[in-house]
């Protein structure tokens, strides 16, 4: 089980959007990838293991991923 405290704390490291528990993992409300937890209770947070929603192939075509390459100011 995550420790709640640390789930308030812990983003989609692409698009910092909050996440979901869900059974034994953690998905992003925003673009979905399932990110696992081990069983002593550490999520892997990285998005390169992190299991894709369906219909994405790559973790380029994830909103929050193009979330992060938007320009900070945009005309
Ligand atoms: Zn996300």
């Amino acid at each position: 089980m995550v420790d709640p405290q640390l789930l308030k704390i812990l983003v989609c490291p692409l698009g910092k959007a909050p996440l979901r528990l869900e059974g034994n993992t953690l998905v992003c409300t925003r673009c979905g990838p399932r990110f696992s937890i081990s069983r002593e209770g550490y999520p892997n947070m990285l998005i390169e293991e992190a299991e894709l929603p369906p219909g994405i192939q790559r973790i380029e075509d994830l909103p929050c991923y193009r979330e992060t390459l938007k320009p900070a100011e945009s005309p």
